[in-house]
């Protein structure tokens, strides 16, 4: 995440603020500006209709009451719930992170409609007031989520029955969208035959593979072919598990290039999520992350990035890269025309 300042007084604001701490200003941050913008006087700017809640502190255009990132949802929590609101806004909070990061990337982030049916849509949903239980994932274009993953308490339960390392709000969104861009960008491409190469066929059987998966556990050298134990159950999941590994580079090596972590690679990298240089974002990242993981078992935390990246997992790496980054050239290109 870039530095973010206040339109009124210039002094540091978060991405999450509603308001300046310094100056009181009410602000909102814009997602076509990329910036914080002010909510009244010159060139104020109009708020998302779920600002009032506080779910939301994003700025809309286009005559549409909800901003870029809430008009994504189809289907939000049952506000009438006890707690709902709450598990809302910390959902909408990581969302809109992980909409700012395929901003940055330049990947299509379209609302579903009528006339683009195929985009993306989200549904919240809750086990207690579904028929079924509720399953988190993708299914071409929609989004699951299980509300309950806002809690910290069945969150945390979540991770160390299924042994995982890192499960977090923001994580589940990069995975699931990671499963949407496989569509998108590679299923339909010439691309398709290298990341079957890759990362395997993904027309295996998913149920079958699921059930082996959770019957008998990850391969035991899983950590030379794999980032997780979870992406080794399918291609499918080693796709969006890797993809989502991309998104967490880039976002952290934005937010560390903004701070001056970088040191001395940060002339190699102008914008993380653009940048054509792969091995420069890798050699600076895992630094940072060796450096970041000592600092939080200072404090008795977790590790920040609890993951080792192997060989073969920085190809994969690699290839999403190449994947990202011919998208952005194209689109570039095709603008370029446009303008012309
Ligand atoms: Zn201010
Ligand atoms: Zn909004
Ligand atoms: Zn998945």
């Amino acid at each position: 995440m870039r530095h973010l300042s206040c339109p009124a007084c210039g002094s540091r604001v978060f991405f999450e603020n509603y308001t300046c701490l310094a100056c009181g200003a009410h602000i909102a941050f814009s997602p076509e500006a990329s910036q914080m913008a002010a909510l009244f006087g010159e060139g104020a700017v109009v708020a998302c209709a779920n600002r009032g809640q506080f779910v939301c502190n994003w700025a809309t255009g286009d005559d549409q009451p909800l901003c870029r990132s809430c008009r994504l949802d189809s289907v939000i929590p049952n506000l009438s719930f006890a707690g709902n609101l709450e598990r809302w806004q910390r959902i909408e909070q990581a969302k809109r992170r992980v909409v700012y990061d395929f901003m940055r990337f330049g990947l299509p982030i379209e609302a579903r409609d009528s006339a683009n049916p195929g985009a993306l849509t989200f549904h919240f949903l809750s086990t207690d007031l579904a028929a079924a239980p509720v399953m988190t994932g993708h299914d071409s274009g929609l989004v699951t989520l299980d509300i309950a993953e806002a809690d910290d308490a069945v969150r945390e339960h979540r991770r160390t029955e299924m042994r995982e390392p890192y499960r977090t709000l923001v994580g589940h969104f990069r995975h699931e969208l990671a499963h949407y861009y496989f569509e998108r960008l590679v299923l339909t491409s010439s691309d398709i035959r290298a990341c079957r190469i890759i990362f395997g066929d993904e027309r295996a059987d998913y149920q079958e593979a699921l059930q082996r998966h959770y019957q008998n556990g990850a391969p035991v050298d899983w950590r030379q072919h794999f980032i997780s134990a979870y992406a080794s159950a399918h291609p499918h999941e080693d796709w969006a598990e890797t993809f989502a590994h991309f998104v967490h580079i880039a976002a952290t090596m934005d937010t560390a290039l903004d701070l001056g972590f970088a040191g001395e690679l940060s002339g190699r990298i102008v914008d993380p999520y653009t940048t054509e240089d792969f091995d420069a974002l890798i050699e600076a990242f895992l630094p940072i992350t060796a450096k970041v993981n000592e600092i939080n078992r200072s404090m008795g935390q977790p590790d920040m990035y609890p993951f080792v990246l192997s060989d073969e997992v920085k190809g994969k790496l690699h290839f999403i890269h190449m994947i990202v980054a011919r998208r952005v050239r194209s689109r570039a290109a095709a603008q370029s025309v446009d303008a012309a």
